[in-house]
C-alpha cells in the first residue's frame, strides 16, 4: 500500500559527482515537488533522503555508503534511497547495507519518484535469497555485483527544467551515457548507452532559460560530442557526420539563434576528436554567444598509454585539434583531464605527458589519480603502480596546472572584460564572477551594492592563486 503523500512529506536530495548528476538531482527535485512533496535541505528533517551517487572512483563509492549510515544515524526514520552510478554498478553490494532502504539504478532513475511513491516503506519480512528479485530494488531490475553487468540500452534519460536558483548559470543536460569504453572507465556501464535528449526538449528549455534572463547556459552531458548519433542510428544505423541535421553542430546552430547576444553559451567538455572544424567555426562566428573556453580530455601525452586506454585519438590528433581551436578562436582557454598512474605508465610515459602538455600549451588541467574500477579492462592490466608513485605524479601535474593557469591568466592583467557574477558579496565585500574565457575575478563594488551581470571589469592583478582582482572599468 503506497504511503500517503502530503506537503508534509519531506525529501532531501544529496548529489555526488559530476554536473550531469547535479542536473539529474534538480530534475528529481522538480518531479518530487510536482508530486506534492516538500524539499528540505538536511536529512534530519527528511522523510525521504535520496543519495544521487557517483562511482568514478573507489572513494566515491565509499562516500555514498558513509552518507547512508550518517543520514540514518541523524534520523532513524528517514527512508534512504540510493540512486546514481554506484546504484547501477553495485546494487547487489548495496542491498546488504542495512541503512539503505531502496536502490534505484540509473537505468530506472527517470522512474524514481513514481517508484518511491508506491514503495510499501516496510522492510521485507523474509531475508533476501541471492538470485531472486530483491525488494530493495525496483521490480524487474537484476542486482549487479561489482559492476558485472551488460551495457544497458535505453532511449530515455531523466530530464526536466534546469536548476536556476542562483540565477547565474544553468547546467543543461543534452546527452547521457557513453559507448566509448575507455579501458579505465566504468561510466558506459554506469550510465548505459549514449542517448540524446530530444532536440525539441533542449530547444524548449533553452528558450525558457533565455526568457528567464539566465546569463549563462552550460551544455553538459557524459559524451556530448555524440549528440544525435542515437537519432540517426535509430533511423538507418549508419554513422553520423557532423553536418548531419541531428548532430551537435546543428543543435548549436539552433541554440545560438535563441540565445542571440543575451545569453552566454559554454560547452562543458568535448572529446578532442569531436571538436570539429565545423563546430569551431560556429563558435568563432558567434563570439558574443560562445564562451572561448574548451575542455578537451587528454588523459595521457604518451601514445603507448593512449592505446592502452583505448582513447580514440593519438597525440598528433590531439595537438592538431588544439591548433585548430586556437586558429578559430584566437586565445581560448583550453583545459584538459589527465590521469596519472595508469597501469604500466613508466617514468618515460610520464615525461612524455609533461612534454606534450607543454607542446600543446594547455592552460589548466584536471588531474585524476588512476583508480582501479571493477569490470574495466584496465583493472585486469598488469603493472599497477603504487599509490605513492600515483600520488607523486598527481602532485607534479597539479603544480604544472597551477603554473599554466597563472601564465594564461597573467595575459589578461590590464585588460577590460565583461563578467557574469557567480556569488554575491562575500564576507570580505567581494563579488566573484567568471569571464567568458573562464577567468575567476573578484571585485569590490564601488558604484552599486550589487553589480549587474556583464559589468565591464578592468583586471588589475592576482588577488590570490584562485582569483584575479578587478575594478569596475
Ligand atoms: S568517453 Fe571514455 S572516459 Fe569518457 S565517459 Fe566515455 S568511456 Fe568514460
Amino acid at each position: 500500500m503506497p504511503h500517503k503523500i502530503s506537503e508534509n512529506t519531506t525529501v532531501y536530495i544529496k548529489t555526488l559527482g559530476c554536473k550531469v548528476n547535479t542536473f539529474d538531482s534538480s530534475a528529481l527535485a522538480n518531479q518530487f515537488t510536482r508530486e506534492g512533496y516538500t524539499l528540505v535541505d538536511a536529512p534530519e528533517t527528511a522523510n525521504i533522503s535520496v543519495i544521487n551517487s557517483c562511482s568514478v572512483t573507489a572513494n566515491a563509492d565509499k562516500e555514498a555508503r558513509y552518507l547512508a549510515r550518517r543520514f540514518k544515524r541523524q534520523n532513524a526514520e528517514t527512508f534512504i534511497v540510493v540512486t546514481g552510478c554506484y546504484a547501477q554498478t553495485h546494487s547487489e553490494n548495496l542491498v546488504t547495507e542495512l541503512d539503505i532502504d531502496f536502490i534505484v539504478p540509473n537505468e530506472a532513475k527517470h522512474r524514481l519518484v513514481e517508484l518511491v511513491k508506491v514503495h510499501p516503506r516496510r522492510s521485507p519480512a523474509q531475508p533476501w535469497l541471492e538470485g531472486t528479485e530483491n525488494p530493495k530494488l525496483p521490480q524487474g531490475i537484476t542486482p549487479v555485483k561489482n559492476n558485472r553487468q551488460k551495457h544497458f540500452k535505453s532511449s530515455v534519460t531523466i530530464f526536466d527544467h534546469a536548476d536556476t536558483q542562483d540565477k547565474t548559470r544553468a547546467f543543461l543536460k543534452i546527452q547521457d551515457g557513453c559507448n566509448g569504453f575507455c579501458t579505465y572507465c566504468l561510466i558506459p556501464l554506469a550510465r548505459g548507452a549514449s542517448r540524446s535528449v530530444p532536440r525539441s526538449d533542449v530547444l524548449h528549455e533553452v528558450k525558457r532559460l533565455v526568457a528567464e534572463g539566465i546569463p549563462e547556459i552550460v551544455l553538459t552531458g557524459i559524451h556530448i560530442g555524440d549528440y544525435g548519433a542515437d537519432f540517426l542510428q535509430d533511423k538507418n544505423n549508419s554513422s553520423q557526420a557532423s553536418s548531419s541535421p541531428n548532430s551537435l553542430e546543428s543543435l548549436l546552430r539552433e541554440i545560438k539563434l535563441i540565445c542571440q547576444n543575451r545569453t552566454r553559451l559554454r560547452i562543458s567538455s568535448l572529446e578532442p576528436n569531436e571538436a570539429s572544424d565545423e563546430l569551431l567555426h560556429i563558435m568563432a562566428n558567434n563570439p558574443m554567444i560562445f564562451a572561448p573556453h574548451l575542455h578537451l580530455p587528454l588523459q595521457s601525452g604518451s601514445d603507448r598509454i593512449l592505446k592502452l586506454m583505448a582513447r580514440k585519438y593519438s597525440c598528433d590528433d590531439y595537438y592538431e585539434r588544439v591548433l585548430a581551436t586556437r586558429k578559430f578562436l584566437g586565445d581560448p582557454n583550453i583545459g584538459a583531464d589527465v590521469i596519472t598512474g595508469f597501469p604500466g605508465e613508466t617514468e618515460l610515459d610520464f615525461a612524455e605527458t609533461l612534454e606534450f602538455i607543454a607542446r600543446c600549451d594547455l592552460n589548466y588541467l584536471h588531474v585524476f589519480p588512476y583508480s582501479k574500477r571493477p569490470s574495466t579492462v584496465a583493472a585486469r592490466l598488469p603493472e599497477h603502480l603504487s599509490p605513492h608513485i600515483i600520488n607523486q605524479r598527481r602532485q607534479k601535474l597539479t603544480q604544472v596546472s597551477s603554473e599554466r593557469k597563472k601564465n594564461y591568466w597573467r595575459k589578461y592583467i590590464g585588460k577590460e572584460m565583461p563578467v557574469i557574477w557567480e556569488r554575491k558579496l562575500d564576507a570580505s565585500g567581494y563579488m566573484t564572477g567568471l569571464t567568458a574565457n573562464y577567468l575567476t575575478v573578484k571585485v569590490r563594488p564601488l558604484t552599486k551594492a550589487i553589480l549587474p551581470h556583464g559589468t565591464l571589469i578592468s583586471i588589475k592583478g592576482f588577488l590570490n592563486d584562485d582569483a584575479l582582482l578587478g575594478v569596475e572599468a
